[in-house]
């Protein structure tokens, strides 16, 4: 192969990517091809013999090969070039399973491979080489060796052009690849921000899409014409593309695992496993050095269709049951199966004149179930919210349910306690001083036994709504229990507390509850410092309240 500058090259691509998509015909090489085949030993003058005979030979159409005999292992091809276009000279074929030599007139033009029975697994590989320079017209004479008839003769894209519209049809064959490649990279940026940061969506999913999108992508990178020109290594190449093409199944038939449920899914982990089997079993056939990773393709091509075909039928019955996903992974499993079996064809029978991937085209269809995985992971995340939303409200109806009285919708004991814990922290704090105010009905009992207890019931609601009115609304009240209530108040001034509570005890004094006089005795205790404890200052407005129990009720009493 000539050697070039690789960034030359690479900067020619660019610049025929951009804008130079119509690409002048090829040259035809002068006349047509002779062949001559034989079989056993490998020819010697090789080009004296083409130049002698090749008139008496028969006429060989390079793209519709002919049949050979079932033995033939060698062939001679020889077609005649002329000078007439001299700034074509750039020779572009592609070639699989046979090893080449050529020569222009007398001259070695070059060789690959050896004329000897070997294995050739190096897949297609484009060559590109420069004929020199010539006067006249010169026979162009290939002789070829493969281990079989069949794999004899093959070539694509076999012309002479200059070296920029060879480099564009060597491209152009890259096409699918090409169009693939970016949305199966932004597949796989997509499908990885989901799968990393989303732990509420189908997180498994999107690691195996993940993973097929990249064994995807990296078969493409194999798979492409162009990048054999730029790295050589097509041992290398061929591997990669071979173990990615057992990988592709078994990577997205993952993605159908994943989307499948109850008996589906088993039937398709056995579909997965038959697929991870075949592999194993190529690869081990493989280092054994018996070179199943080519010899197993049909039964791959055979597994493809079934476990495939088996696996839309699944998602077919799945669809019709309602899943929104399988409904929408048909499209591209249908595709993906129909493109990848006809490239195996196509490849396997040589029924395109040129080497092209048509499989990866299948992104498209793939691309199309991402975005209904996104969307169904939109409405997903907006049903959690709504949930969560509800969720937050029953618990705040329900926390104040709790905290409430359901008697006179005073707070009860349970917010007491939070109540009398944030007084507690500001006046530890801050030094905010509170007091704490506990009152009780005189005589309830009474009203109880007299009246019955529905009015006592009575009695306590206007009870409570009379302190509350006194209080205001930001203060809290509570009800301790009983017809015992505590309200707690931000004041150290006595004064003003005592004004408070008398205002209370007048105003109950004064209204008459369900229709009852009624009176109440209040105990007034204050916050005295640091070492003040809750139990304490109940103790004390419990002694004072006490106190005015014994001293008549009706009255208001400090605790000292
Ligand atoms: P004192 O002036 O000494 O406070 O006398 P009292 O009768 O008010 O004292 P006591 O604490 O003995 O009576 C409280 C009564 O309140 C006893 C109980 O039957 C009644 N009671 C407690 N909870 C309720 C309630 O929810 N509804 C009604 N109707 N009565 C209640
Ligand atoms: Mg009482
Ligand atoms: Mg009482």
């Amino acid at each position: 192969m000539r050697k070039q500058n690789t960034l030359y090259r690479f900067l020619l691509c660019l610049v025929l990517w951009l804008g130079l998509m119509g690409t002048a015909q090829a040259a035809e090489l002068d006349g047509s091809w002779h062949y001559y085949e034989f079989t056993g030993e490998p020819f010697q003058g090789a080009p004296d013999f083409a130049r002698q005979h090749m008139e008496e030979w028969p006429l060989f159409d390079i793209e519709i090969r002919p049949r050979f005999k079932p033995d033939t292992n060698r062939l001679l091809l020889a077609v005649k070039v002329n000078d007439n276009a001299p700034q074509k000279k750039i020779l572009l074929f592609m070639t699989a399973k046979q090893a080449i030599r050529m020569w222009l007139g007398d001259e070695f033009l070059f060789s690959a491979g050896s004329f000897l029975p070997q294995k050739f697994d190096e897949g297609t590989q484009p060559y590109m080489l420069s004929l020199p320079e010539f006067s006249g017209e010169q026979v162009l004479v290939v002789e070829l060796y493969a281990n079989s008839a069949k794999d004899l003769g093959w070539f694509s894209m076999f012309s002479v052009d200059t070296e920029q519209v060879q480099m564009g049809r060597l491209f152009y064959s890259d096409i699918p690849l090409v169009l693939a490649a970016p949305v199966g990279i932004a597949i796989i940026f997509i499908m990885f921000i989901y799968y990393y940061f989303n732990p509420a969506g189908w997180k498994r999913l999107y690691g195996c899409i993940t993973l097929f999108m990249v064994a995807f992508v990296l078969w493409i990178v194999c798979a492409s014409n162009v990048k054999s020109l730029f790295w050589g290594w097509p041992m290398f190449w061929w591997y990669g593309l071979s173990i990615l093409a057992y990988l592709l199944p078994i990577t997205s038939n993952l993605v159908l695992v994943e989307l499948l449920k109850g008996k589906k899914y088993a039937r398709m982990k056995y579909v997965w496993g038959a697929n991870v089997l075949l592999f194993v079993a190529a690869m081990m056939g493989e280092v054994a050095g018996l070179h199943t990773m080519n010899g197993f393709m049909p039964l791959f091509y055979l597994l493809l269709p079934l476990g495939e075909g088996a696996a839309i039928y699944w998602c077919i019955l799945a669809a019709r049951e309602g899943d929104v996903l399988c409904r929408a992974v048909l499209l591209p499993t249908g595709a993906f199966t129909l493109l990848g079996v006809f490239d195996g064809i196509a490849g396997h029978y040589h029924l395109l004149p040129w080497h092209m991937y048509l499989t990866p085209l299948g992104v498209y269809a793939f691309l199309y179930f991402v975005i209904c995985i996104l969307r169904e992971q939109l409405r997903h995340e907006e049903s959690l919210l709504h949930q969560t939303a509800g969720l937050e409200q029953k618990v705040a109806v329900m926390q104040l349910k709790s905290e409430t009285d359901a008697l006179t919708g005073c707070w009860n004991r349970n917010k007491l306690k939070d109540l009398l814990a944030n007084a507690i922290a500001k006046a530890r704090k801050k030094n905010n001083p509170f007091a704490l105010l506990m009152m009780d009905i005189d005589y309830f009992k009474k009203i109880n036994d007299g009246y019955g207890h529905d009015i006592g019931d009575a009695v306590l609601r206007a009870f409570a709504t009379v302190v509350r009115q006194q209080m205001g609304k930001d203060k809290p009240c509570v009800r301790w229990g009983g017809e015992e209530f505590l309200v707690l108040i931000n004041s150290g001034e006595l004064a003003e507390l005592q004004e408070l509570a008398e205002s209370i005890r007048r105003h109950v004094a004064a209204t008459p509850m369900a229709g009852y006089k009624i009176t109440c005795s209040i105990g007034i205790a204050l916050w005295q410092n640091e070492k003040d404890t809750a139990a304490a200052l109940f103790k004390r407005a419990d002694s004072a309240l006490y106190k005015a129990k014994n001293s008549g009720r009706n009255c208001v009493m400090v605790s000292e």
